[in-house]
């Protein structure tokens, strides 16, 4: 069943959220599905294709929209993170979501949190590697959303494809009752791969960084021509470096979703696994990720 009203509603408080939520699940039935689109908000266009997804796939679609301090370290983007729920909200509505959670730092964490959630293994390299601490902060907010939200489906793009891997896993160790959705990577006309953060980026930052997208480009190419994991990550990377702005965080090439190292003498077109080539690179005070799944 559908929701009949088209405009959606905002809900600051998470006893308001779960009492929507309860009153559409007991109107709707026991057929009702619930679809859940996690965000930090700014929408753009990558975020719109995982609500349309999830408007398309449930009756109810509930968006969070929260920049969760827990997930940043100490030194990174936490006060200067876009907002703009005007924005957000016609966005959210063009796409399709019905019930906008935008919950204050307070409403989310009232006290101090006592207790983490670590997911290892797959958070030990990429962002993980690079952002210490960042991935406990999304377990956390993350099955603290999916608590309160209490989902059929959570929706995840694969813009961020090592946190698809580590919500999986968790989901998976912990038996969370949700099927985690993850989504194509929407791009720019260009090839830029959407993030919130591309406002940061000056004309000329952006047009050098049209490098990451068009080195991910030839990536089938060049494991065709027989590439291992060390030489495609070297091509990758001497090409990124022809751009005088670009300053390489990492470029790795990983098996997905376990984001393993693969043998590293190894033609990576006889690899078994899906292969992850994902890479994170700073454009001045801007750091961008990408990345490829192949197979
Ligand atoms: P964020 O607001 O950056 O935390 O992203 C919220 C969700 O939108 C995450 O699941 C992201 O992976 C997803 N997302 C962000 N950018 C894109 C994109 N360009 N294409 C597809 N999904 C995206």
């Amino acid at each position: 069943m559908k929701m009949t009203v088209a405009a959606p509603e905002v809900v600051r408080t998470i006893a308001d959220l779960r009492s929507k939520i309860a009153e559409y699940r007991l109107r709707a039935g026991p057929a009702a599905k619930v679809g859940f689109v996690p965000t930090m908000g700014y929408l753009h266009e990558g975020h719109a294709s995982l609500i349309r997804r999830s408007a398309a796939e449930n009756g109810l679609t509930v968006l969070s929209v929260f920049v969760n301090p827990l997930q940043f370290g100490p030194n990174e983007d936490f006060e200067r993170y876009p907002r703009d729920e005007k924005r957000d909200y016609a966005v959210a509505a063009e796409a399709g979501a019905n019930l906008i959670f935008m919950p204050q730092v307070e409403e989310m964490y009232p006290r101090p949190m006592q207790t983490s959630i670590s997911v290892r293994g797959v958070t030990e390299r990429l962002c993980g590697a690079s952002r210490p601490g960042h991935f406990d902060g999304v377990a956390v907010v993350v099955t603290k959303l999916l608590n309160i939200v209490a989902p059929d489906r959570a929706y995840f793009g694969l813009k961020d494809a090592q946190q698809v891997a580590v919500i999986s896993r968790m989901a998976e160790d912990l038996n969370m009752p949700v099927e985690i959705v993850p989504c194509p990577i929407v791009r720019d006309a260009d090839g830029l791969a959407l993030s919130s953060r591309n406002v940061y980026l000056s004309a000329e930052e952006r047009s050098q960084a049209l490098v990451l997208s068009q080195a991910l480009k030839k990536v089938p190419e060049w494991i065709e021509d027989g590439a291992t994991a060390p030489e495609l990550t070297g091509r990758i990377a001497r090409l990124i470096r022809t751009k005088p702005l670009a300053d390489i965080d990492y470029v790795e090439v990983l098996s997905y979703p376990a984001l393993e190292p693969l043998a590293e003498t190894l033609p990576l077109k006889q690899a078994r696994e899906r292969i992850l080539v994902a890479l994170a690179v700073r454009f001045g005070k801007t750091r961008l990720i990408d990345n490829v799944l192949i197979g």
